[in-house]
């Protein structure tokens, strides 16, 4: 069963990684996909092509997350191009990982702006559209991290942690209109953010999760499925940790 047959999904920061698994995944199951990236173009194209093999509208938008004009007129592209949005996935973002005592503040900085800040940009650009409609469904990449903290990543779990408010907020918000707002909590993904980490830290991640294994983008991707599709449609202001066990 195709479960957002005909939905027409945005996704910010699908040129690899998780952002790339959720797009396929969405395309199997019907969805239009317009998706973003920063500078990986060569990926992003050949996954357009690939999610137009699978018969369904793909487009790959160059846009900066952290940029608030950019959201705004991303938004007003991807209506342009696809007649309406049902799904919006905030996804993007980036480490730059420190000691807090060696963490610069452009460091801190830009870690808040491509990652939190571009969910207050790409949210507040679609709200019109959700509430003349009266419907959508927002999903923001949060992490394990923004729950529970880490050594050597201040800026990235305030980032993670923020967007757990901004979810919540919007949640009560805007759920008078049937628009949902909801966080995942992914935990140990292998991606290229996750390859930078040396190897004793990658195996002291994996000696903590009860699944003994990492995730992969596919696991993060059928999570946003549940939430994007009708079957979370009384579920709001969640977060869902994917993370193998690893909080429990
Ligand atoms: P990734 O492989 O590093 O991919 C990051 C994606 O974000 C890329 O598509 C990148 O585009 C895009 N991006 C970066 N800066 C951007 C900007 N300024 N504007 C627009 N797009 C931008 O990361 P990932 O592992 O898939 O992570 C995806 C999300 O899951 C992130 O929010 C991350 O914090 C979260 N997460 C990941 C893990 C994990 O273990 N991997 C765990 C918890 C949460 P380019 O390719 O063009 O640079």
């Amino acid at each position: 069963m195709k479960l957002l047959a005909g939905k027409n999904a945005i996704i910010t920061g699908a040129s690899r990684g998780i952002g790339m698994g959720i797009a396929k995944v969405f395309a199997d199951h019907g969805a239009n996909v317009a998706f973003t990236y920063s500078s990986s173009e060569k990926p992003a194209l050949e996954l357009q092509e690939e999610l137009l093999a699978k018969g369904v509208t793909a487009k790959a938008y160059k846009s900066d997350a952290a940029s608030f004009e950019a959201a705004e007129a991303l938004i007003k592209n991807v209506i342009e191009d696809f007649g309406g949005i049902d799904i919006l996935i905030n996804n993007a973002g980036i480490t730059k990982d420190n000691l807090l005592m060696r963490m610069s503040e452009s460091d801190f900085d830009s870690v808040i702006e491509i990652n939190l800040k571009s969910v207050f940009n790409m949210t507040k650009a679609i709200q019109r559209t959700f509430l003349k409609q009266r419907s959508g469904s927002i999903i923001n990449m949060s992490s394990v991290v923004g729950v529970k903290g880490n050594a050597g990543q201040t800026n990235y779990a305030a980032s993670k942690a923020g967007m757990i408010g901004f979810t919540k907020s919007v949640a009560l918000e805007l759920g008078s209109r049937n628009i949902r707002c909801n966080a995942i909590a992914p935990g140990f993904i292998e991606t290229e953010m996750t390859e930078k980490l040396d190897e004793k830290t990658v195996q002291s991640w994996r000696d903590g999760i009860p699944l003994k294994r990492g995730g992969s983008p596919e696991d993060i991707a059928n999570a946003c499925l549940f939430f994007a599709s009708d079957l979370s449609a009384y579920i709001t202001g969640q977060v869902l940790n994917v993370d193998g066990g690893m909080l429990t």
